[in-house]
């Protein structure tokens, strides 16, 4: 039975910098499931944890509670070939990589339960790039998702139990009383949906950069060690790696042109040199954190899985398991359309991209209709944006910036403005940035 305290006690400790306990972090996040805390009270909660932080063993608890707010996953009786593991991602724009990562971990042996989320704002959202696939479901009930993930070793889908409820109430209030930053809050809230998902391990992707929930490495730094050392801390090992997003990564941003280049990417037939990068560490480390390969195999497994093509069955298995095309790999044009509307963006003048406003280009997608202004908006899975230059490129009247897909002409030329004032052009290329900067483990933090 959880103890009994006031709110507004568990508050003012948390206001005048004082430690709370285990008992007083679960009476508040029970309160916050069960309605018997107020609004009030959770914003003047976040508030106060937004000045006075929470030290590691807090947050750890307060993962914990929320955890525990709903259901969790167990797939010890799903009789699986392999680890349970899965990657989590900040967030950014033209990030694929779990189209392709969760098939090529699950042809590595790894079982790859992907619960994903619908893109807000600038950035994408895994759910939505697959909702672009015709038949695809997205919300198979619990018995298909554990045959998909038993047969084919991933289903990436929307969550379907009632997975951390108090983090969506906590997380509600928390958009709208300026208090999503803090830190300690942001790895409970991240931490307690992967944890309820029954993850023998994880691999956080954290961005930073100009089209990153976290701009700055160094608070991307902070969020990477504060998860690790929570999750791990919650019993869940988990590593980080510290990716660069002041770029679009992969050269399309949309919904059915990133499927496009995640079949084209599987298939071998492009793969854009960072995006690879970033997939194949990802991966790598999703074997080693699992136990499924060391640090000398795993870049072969991964290379292997990719190169055999058994990655490529594996997202056609996937497909076919939950409901969509079985030809979708060798007909994409028939099944993943483009807008009518072709246009190239040509620079004012020649040189390279020096630099980019990513986020900008994330907002030049939902100009485009591919992306939510607010939860409730429909999208357009058929615009986007592709062959987008990346930083170091040359760009003139014959390298155009990218290439837009749009509904009409005027929605082109505004696009074409925006993606303009997104990009410096330089005359001399800048030196290359490590796209991987950084991998953080327990011993790190
Ligand atoms: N993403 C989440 O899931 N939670 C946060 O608090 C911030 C980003």
């Amino acid at each position: 039975m959880t103890e009994h305290f006031f709110p507004q006690e568990i508050i003012r400790k948390k206001r005048d910098g004082q430690p709370l306990t285990e008992a007083e972090i679960n009476f508040m996040v029970k309160g916050i499931t069960d309605n018997s805390i107020s609004e009030g009270q959770i914003a003047a909660f976040a508030m106060a944890v937004f000045f006075r932080d929470m030290p590691m063993q807090e947050r750890v608890w307060l993962t914990k509670a929320m955890v525990h707010s709903g259901e969790v996953m167990d797939w010890s009786k799903a009789d699986l070939k392999g680890p349970v593991v899965d990657k989590h991602s900040t967030g950014g724009v033209g990030d694929k990589v779990s189209l392709m990562l969760a098939p090529i971990v699950a042809a590595c042996g790894g079982a790859v339960p992907m619960i994903s989320g619908r893109g807000l704002g600038h950035t994408g959202g895994t759910l939505d790039k697959l909702d672009s696939v015709p038949g695809y479901n997205t919300a198979p009930d619990p018995e298909l998702l554990r045959k998909v993930v038993k047969s084919v070793g991933c289903a990436i889908i929307g969550q379907t139990a009632d997975l951390a409820p108090a983090d969506k109430r906590f997380y509600a209030t928390r958009d709208v009383t300026a208090t999503v930053e803090s830190i300690a809050l942001i790895t409970a809230s991240i931490l307690s949906k992967k944890l309820s998902a029954g993850l023998d391990a994880l691999v956080m992707d954290v961005k930073y950069g100009t089209g990153a929930f976290k701009q700055d490495y160094e608070e991307a730094e902070e969020l990477a060690k504060s998860i690790v050392s929570v999750a791990n801390g919650a019993g869940m090992p988990t590593t980080a790696l510290l990716t660069d997003m002041n770029q679009v990564l992969g050269s399309t941003a949309g919904n059915a042109i990133e499927v496009r280049e995640t079949i084209d990417f599987l298939l071998g037939n492009y793969q854009e040199p960072r995006l690879l990068k970033v997939v194949t560490e990802l991966c790598a480390e999703m074997l080693i954190i699992s136990g499924i390969a060391d640090t000398t195999t795993a870049p072969m497994a991964v290379m292997g899985a990719l190169n055999s093509g058994t990655a490529a069955e594996r997202f056609a298995q996937m497909v076919v398991a939950l409901g969509g095309p079985s030809d979708l790999m060798s007909n994409p044009d028939k099944y993943l359309p483009l807008a009518p509307v072709r246009k190239d963006v040509i620079a004012p003048r020649r040189g390279y991209i020096g630099a980019m406003d990513t986020r900008a280009m994330g907002v030049a997608v939902m100009d485009l209709g591919g992306g939510r202004h607010k939860a409730s908006d429909n999208i357009d899975y058929s615009v986007g944006l592709s062959h987008i230059k990346g930083i170091g490129d040359k760009v003139g009247p014959r390298n155009p910036v990218a290439t837009i897909y749009a509904r009409d002409e005027e929605t082109a030329n505004l696009v074409q403005k925006r993606i303009l004032s997104a990009i410096a052009i330089v005359d001399e290329a800048p030196a290359s940035r490590p796209i991987v900067r950084r991998k953080l483990t327990l011993e790190d933090v």
